[in-house]
């Protein structure tokens, strides 16, 4: 992907690579993230261990700058992970078929956003039997749907 070339919709992610890859991958992701956020968490303690300990006043600043940096790591890993993981488990949720029952085999055929914008609405068509449904997910914490 070329910087600054505008992101693959999330209709277009779920198109191309079938659903049950979509999903598989985003939660790849979002435990990769989890993974990233433990390990700077514990770069972070190791860090500040013993950190009044050093003499030298800028050696201390600087340990003590490398273990926030870790620690603002940990909390961006912690958001991405949150985030991707709610979208997924949002969406899968959704994604069985009310007419045969079938799960996860959809094409989106239409993405669009609420009035609000709070809302992300997916029109989908069942493979097997071609019934047409809506799937809603949101990124706002209070309607996530986990
Ligand atoms: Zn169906």
């Amino acid at each position: 992907m070329l910087w600054g070339a505008p992101r693959e919709t999330l209709a277009d992610q779920i198109n191309s690579n079938g659903f049950r890859r979509w999903h598989e991958y985003e939660l790849t992701r979002s435990f990769g993230y989890l993974g990233l956020g433990v390990i700077c968490l514990v770069t972070c303690l190791a860090l500040t261990d013993g950190v009044m300990e050093i003499k030298n006043f800028p050696d201390r600043l600087f340990r003590i700058a490398l273990s926030f940096a870790a620690l603002c790591v940990t909390g961006w890993s912690w958001l991405r992970f949150l985030l991707i993981l709610i979208v997924a488990e949002s969406v899968s949720r959704q994604a069985i078929c009310n007419q045969c029952h079938r799960y996860g085999r959809i094409e989106v055929t239409d993405e669009r956003s609420s009035e609000d914008l709070s809302l992300k609405v997916l029109t989908c068509r069942c493979q097997k039997c071609g019934h047409i449904w809506k799937m809603h997910y949101t990124l706002q914490w209070r309607d996530a749907r986990i």
